[in-house]
């Protein structure tokens, strides 16, 4: 049996979102993304959605007692197993992991910063499905509905270039830490992000495999 446990690290755009979306349909594990669920909170307009906003607005971390809450339960009921996307963040929330938790496997998938910011000014995504798009890669100017469902697509508000450039500082400042503090578990698996969707899949398909 291979990992059934995982995190996805890295920072934004390096393709955590679309790789979970492909492994957990081949694993059938359970897709966890902090983002996603705190987007939908905002949308719903929800006591935690009012609160994260504005963080997420100026791309800062939300506070972490808020994301442990959040996150604790489905972690807990995901009894088949899980991909955590955009979580843990911090070496507060990666303590608070430890005592929910053990992991299998830490995937970081590494991407420099001016591919973060081509690749997050070019990301537009499915209000409906979820689909994660690229201009110009896999999306032609000018498409403005999702190629798998219909739904429409959108620009989130955070891949403004003023707010990736700031959302690429926090990951160096909160998030790479994570990267030594895995390491030194035995958990860490790195892959190149820069290789293209497919090659990435593959080279994490094996390393979950192994
Ligand atoms: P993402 O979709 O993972 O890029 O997350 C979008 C935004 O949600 C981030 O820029 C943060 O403001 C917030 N967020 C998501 N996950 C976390 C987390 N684990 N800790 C703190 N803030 C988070």
């Amino acid at each position: 049996m291979g990992a059934t446990r995982i995190v996805f690290l890295g920072p934004p755009g390096a393709g955590k979102g679309t790789q979970a979306k492909r492994v957990v349909v081949d694993l059938g594990l359970e897709h966890l993304s902090t983002g996603d669920i705190l987007r939908e909170e905002v949308a719903r307009s929800t006591g935690l959605g009012k609160k994260a906003k504005g963080f997420m607005d100026r791309g800062e971390l939300v506070p972490d007692d808020l994301i442990i809450d959040m996150i604790r339960g489905r972690i807990e009921r995901a009894k088949k197993g899980f991909v955590l996307d955009g979580f843990p963040r911090t070496v507060a929330q990666a303590e608070a992991l430890d005592r929910i938790s053990t992991l299998d496997a830490v995937v970081n998938i590494d991407l420099a910063r001016a591919e973060v910011v081509r690749r997050l000014t070019a990301r537009r995504v499915c209000r409906a499905c979820g689909t994660i798009y690229n201009l110009g890669f896999n999306l032609a100017a000018g498409t403005t509905r999702c190629e798998a469902c219909g739904g429409e697509l959108y620009q989130r508000d955070d891949d403004q270039p003023s707010v990736i450039e700031n959302r690429y500082d926090v990951y160096e400042r909160s998030t790479a830490p994570l990267i030594a503090f895995y390491r030194a578990r035995g958990l860490l698996k790195p892959v190149d992000g820069k290789l293209g969707s497919d090659r990435v899949f593959a080279e994490v398909m094996r390393i979950l495999a192994a």
